[in-house]
This record gives C-alpha cells, sequence and structure tokens, in this order.
C-alpha cells in the first residue's frame, strides 16, 4: 500500500466513524421519542387511575397508596402557595407602610417645594422629589 492509498484508507475510516456516530445519534434520539411517549402513556394511566379514586372508588393496593401520596402531595403544594402568599402579602403591606409614611400628614405641616410643588415633611431640608432646597 502506498502512501496515498493509505491517506485514502484513513480518510474512509474517518468517514465511517463520522457517519457511525450521526446513525448512533438518530437512533438514540428514535429512543427517547419513544421513551418520551411512553411516559406521557404512563402519566395518562395514572391519571385515569386517579381521576376514578378522586371521584370515590377504592383502588385496590398499591394504587391506593399512590393515589393518597398523591392528595398529600397536592396539599402540601396548596399550603406552600399559601405560605408564599403571606410572605408577598407582608412584603406588599409594609411597601404601602413606607409608602404611606413619605405623604405628610396633612398639606399644612409640609413644606411645598418652591420649585415642583412636591409636599415635603416638615423638618426636611431638600425636596423628595426634585432636590431643590426648601425654605
Ligand atoms: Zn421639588
Amino acid at each position: 500500500m502506498d502512501l496515498f492509498e493509505k491517506l485514502g484508507e484513513m480518510a474512509k475510516s474517518v468517514g465511517d466513524k463520522a457517519n457511525e456516530t450521526i446513525e448512533l445519534g438518530k437512533l438514540n434520539a428514535k429512543i427517547n421519542d419513544e421513551k418520551l411517549k411512553m411516559n406521557v402513556n404512563f402519566q395518562k394511566i395514572g391519571k385515569y387511575y386517579y381521576d376514578r379514586y378522586k371521584a370515590g372508588e377504592r383502588m385496590d393496593g398499591n394504587v391506593q397508596s399512590y393515589c393518597e401520596d398523591l392528595d398529600a402531595a397536592s396539599k402540601k403544594i396548596d399550603e406552600l402557595k399559601k405560605e408564599l402568599d403571606n410572605i408577598k402579602n407582608k412584603t406588599d403591606a409594609a411597601k404601602a407602610a413606607r409608602a404611606a409614611e413619605d405623604i405628610p400628614e396633612s398639606a399644612s405641616e409640609s413644606i411645598v417645594c418652591e420649585n415642583c410643588g412636591h409636599l415635603n415633611k416638615p423638618g426636611t431640608n431638600f425636596c423628595g422629589n426634585c432636590g431643590t432646597k426648601l425654605k
């Protein structure tokens, strides 16, 4: 085998490897597609039995306990969502309180900015809105 034949053989072998890799990738993708289909159908089967359980049917053996686990998880999600809402409400209330503090009790006590007309709390030296020195 001369040099060119050798190089030709090497190139062919590299090409074969590349084709093989592409072929493997395609097959793996096809396998994954089928696995996804299986999972979707497993879920559908689960939902079918869970709906029956929710309708009051007594499931046998393990299915009953799987359904109870689902209920427990669903209940836990509701509790966690309530916790989230509580934290959000507290944050909102704190924000509202802070916003209220910034507004003077009454217009008569406040210092009106000559530049922009913003009402500033008594004792403030500079306008909270535009920064102008207050008199
Ligand atoms: Zn101002």
